[in-house]
């Protein structure tokens, strides 16, 4: 990884130690740290400037992967960006789960399993 310590804090600080996708704070996992994720993947020709990350929990992380789409109701849409899009003009928080209120809001949510019960709970 040739991403700095600099640059990690950096993106750790913008994201208030929140998950940029599904808003988990950071401070309820002691053991486990958060990732910083490329937006657009490696793979894909995203760069490693602090424009192209985001900090993600190890779900948002693990599921997003290098994927940048998805489909909702057969449309290919594209995933939610933490950097270009407005969190609460795609999703909606009522009692722990996660609301998607566009087709890109929708598709994310369910990529990304933000729904999961356990996560769920976790933000209750
Ligand atoms: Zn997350």
């Amino acid at each position: 990884m040739s991403m700095s310590a600099a640059l990690r804090r950096e993106v750790r600080g913008r994201a208030n130690d929140c998950c940029e996708y599904c808003q988990l704070p950071q401070s309820r996992f002691r053991l486990v740290a958060f990732h910083v994720e490329h937006v657009i993947a490696r793979q894909h020709g995203g760069s490693d400037d602090a424009l192209n990350l985001c900090l993600a929990c190890h779900w948002c992380n693990l599921f997003k992967g290098p994927n940048l789409s998805s489909l909702h109701d057969g449309q290919l849409v594209r995933l939610f960006s933490p950097r270009e899009d407005e969190w609460k003009d795609h999703f909606q928080l009522i009692d722990g789960a996660i609301i998607g209120l566009t087709p890109i809001g929708i598709a994310t949510v369910n990529l990304l399993n933000m729904n999961d019960p356990d996560r769920v709970e976790l933000r209750s």
